[in-house]
């Protein structure tokens, strides 16, 4: 049922996965690789900390995509996700990369996915390419000069371009020293809400 001309970007982790480098984290003991774009705020300073890591201790691609094969979406987003891409076209903007995206794509029955490349050599990943820097806010900009108006939802420091570019952008689940730092934009802490929202915006086209 498509009445309206809108399309909505999804971050994916925190929103509808888990954190991939958490759960690797997780199940390797690497405490390091906790470290999020909610901790830090260049996502270049943080990858190139987590290369050096995952050089050090020789951990290789086909390890972390076990991992993330085995992780679960968030508890709820796939019947948040159904209805919403019954109501609206969905794209879902991640700076996670396509290598690893895979298995969490799959399980929500393959929306349309934005994302970077890894740089592998015999399995080892040895460095990434980001398709455009801050690409999150200018897929909210090209789609708004294609006359679509854009809802955004996310979590972190690095959804904020696309949320404020966005026609109406809102927080899901962000922490609050994340949200405080916007306090223009709404936070809500479950999909019941973040659809809300999205009900309220498609209401003002
Ligand atoms: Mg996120």
């Amino acid at each position: 049922m498509f009445t309206k001309q809108c399309v909505v970007t999804l971050d994916m982790e925190g929103v509808l996965t888990p954190e991939i480098w958490i759960a690797v984290a997780e199940k390797t003991g690497i405490e390091e690789l906790r470290l999020t774009t909610r901790d830090i705020q260049d996502y270049d300073e943080l990858m190139r900390g987590r290369l050096q890591i995952l050089e050090r201790e020789k951990l290789t691609l086909s390890m972390i995509q076990k991992v993330i094969g085995s992780l679960s979406l968030l508890d709820g987003a796939k019947s948040f996700l159904d209805t919403l891409r019954d109501q609206a076209q969905v794209i879902i903007l991640s700076d996670t990369f396509q290598e690893f995206a895979y298995p969490l794509i799959k399980k929500m029955d393959m929306p349309t996915l934005f994302c970077h490349n890894l740089m592998v050599e015999n399995d080892h990943i040895v460095s990434y390419r980001l398709r455009q820097k801050d690409q999150k806010r200018h897929a909210v900009e090209a789609l708004q000069s294609l006359h679509f108006k854009v809802f955004a939802a996310g979590d972190s420091y690095n959804d904020t371009g696309m949320l404020l570019a966005a026609d109406k952008g809102a927080f899901f689940c962000a922490p609050d020293s994340v949200a405080t730092q916007f306090p223009e934009l709404p936070t809500t802490y479950s999909y019941e809400e973040l659809l809300n929202e999205f009900h309220n915006f498609q209401e003002t086209l």
